[in-house]
């Protein structure tokens, strides 16, 4: 399929700017209650970018959105997200399947975990897109299953105790709160879901 990136920018986007009080609740149990103000100014820098990057081709404009993100997110989770959207950039195929969209974001995972020196089980946005990329590879995945993987595997960031990131300075202590950027990972890969159902 052709991806559909104009409708997929501004859902992304808009999602995640209506998130943004939500997301910094989150953050404020178990680090310092800016993640929804850090996504939020990075995806209202996107929107400002919104025409330049739709003149580009697919991998060419996701990798402007990996750049935006990483240059105005800031926080750990900026070049985290802008990682995975300059990794998606460059491994997306200009018609991808399902499919290659599981092996270009397992290929994010890879990058990711590289660049935050982190795992799966370490309560971070890794403990939602390494399972969904992980479903999405072999080949199984409808939209409704990536959206209810998703969701499970954020509200699975809940009992654990985090070992990467400012939520690992609080130790035990970070144990009973949904990790915010799991959560930010989760309302992206269901508004992904949710434009590419409405497109197919
Ligand atoms: P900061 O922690 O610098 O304030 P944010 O609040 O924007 O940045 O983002 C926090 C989120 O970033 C965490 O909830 C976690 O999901 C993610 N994160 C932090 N460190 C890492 C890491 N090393 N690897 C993967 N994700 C991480
Ligand atoms: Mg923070």
């Amino acid at each position: 399929m052709a991806l559909p990136l104009e409708t997929l920018l501004d859902t992304l986007s808009a999602r995640i700017i209506a998130a943004a009080d939500e997301l910094t609740e989150l953050d404020s149990a178990i680090g310092d209650a800016d993640h929804g103000l850090n996504m939020k100014r990075g995806f209202e820098a996107v929107q400002a970018e919104r025409q330049n990057i739709l003149a580009k081709p697919t991998g060419e404009a996701l990798k402007t959105v990996g750049m935006t993100l990483v240059m105005k997110v800031g926080g750990a989770s900026g070049p985290l997200y802008g990682t995975l959207f300059m990794t998606l950039g460059k491994e997306l195929p200009e018609q991808p399947t399902l499919a290659d969209i599981g092996r270009a974001l397992q290929a994010s995972v890879v990058a990711l975990k590289a660049r935050g020196k982190a795992e799966v089980g370490n309560k971070t946005m890794l403990d939602v897109l390494g399972p969904v990329a992980a479903h999405l590879e072999s080949g199984t995945a409808s939209f409704d299953s990536v959206r209810s993987l998703a969701t499970e595997s954020a509200k699975a960031t809940i009992p654990m105790k985090a070992i990467r990131g400012r939520a690992s300075f609080l130790g035990d202590r970070s144990i009973g709160h949904m990790d915010p950027g799991a959560r930010s990972s989760e309302i992206l890969i269901a508004a992904v879901c949710d434009v590419l159902e409405d497109k197919s």
